[in-house]
C-alpha cells in the first residue's frame, strides 16, 4: 500500500493548487548559482525512482490520450513494418519539416492505444520509452516538468515530494 495519488482528477486539481509553490522552488533552484546539477539531478532521480516504481501506468495511460507524440526517422523506421498505412497518413510535419525530419503523431488519443495499453508496445516512439523525464539537467527543465504535473501522477507525486525536501536538501549542500 502506498500513499501516492493516482486519481486523474484529484491529480489536476491538486496540481493547480500546488503549482506556485513548484514555481517558487524551481525560482529558489534557478537562482543558485552555486548548485551542482549532477548533484541535484540524483537527489530528484532518488526521489523518483520509488515513486515511477510504484505508479502503474497500466492503469491511467494519460499521457497517451493527453500529449503530442513527437516521431524521429527512426521511430518512423519502427513503425514503418506494423502499420498497415502509409506513415504519412498517421504522421503530420511541421511546416518546414521533410519526412526526414521530426514528426508527430496525427491522433490525440494516440491511435495505438488500446484500452490502456499500447498496441504497438515494442516499436512505440522514443519519446512513449521516456516519459516522464526528470533529468539531465532538472531544474532547467523544470518549466516543462511542472505543466506535466496536472496530467501525469508520477510528475505530481515526484514534485510533491521533492517539495517535501528541497529545503533539507539544499541545507545539506550548505545553503
Ligand atoms: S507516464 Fe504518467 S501520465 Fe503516462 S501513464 Fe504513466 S502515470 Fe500516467
Ligand atoms: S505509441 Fe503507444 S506509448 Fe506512445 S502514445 Fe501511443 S499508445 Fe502511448
Amino acid at each position: 500500500m502506498t500513499d501516492f495519488i493516482t486519481d486523474l482528477e484529484q491529480i489536476s486539481h491538486l496540481a493547480a493548487q500546488h503549482h506556485d509553490d513548484f514555481e517558487v522552488m524551481r525560482y529558489l533552484l534557478q537562482l543558485d548559482d552555486e548548485l551542482d546539477d549532477a548533484v541535484l539531478d540524483q537527489f530528484v532521480e532518488a526521489v523518483a525512482e520509488p515513486v515511477i516504481a510504484g505508479i502503474d501506468c497500466k492503469l491511467c495511460a494519460n499521457c497517451c490520450r493527453s500529449l503530442d507524440v513527437y516521431v524521429t526517422p527512426e521511430d518512423a523506421q519502427r513503425l514503418a513494418p506494423v502499420v498497415d498505412i502509409p506513415l504519412e497518413a498517421i504522421i503530420e510535419h511541421e511546416a518546414a519539416a521533410t519526412v526526414e525530419e521530426w514528426g508527430r503523431l496525427r491522433a490525440k488519443p494516440c491511435r495505438f492505444l488500446d484500452g490502456n495499453l499500447c498496441s504497438i508496445y515494442a516499436h512505440r516512439p522514443e519519446t512513449c520509452r521516456t516519459y516522464p523525464v526528470f533529468t539531465p539537467d532538472f531544474r532547467w527543465t523544470l518549466v516543462d516538468t511542472i505543466e506535466g504535473a496536472t496530467l501525469c501522477p508520477i510528475i505530481y507525486n515526484v514534485l510533491v515530494r521533492l517539495l517535501d525536501r528541497i529545503d533539507a536538501f539544499l541545507k545539506e549542500q550548505g545553503k
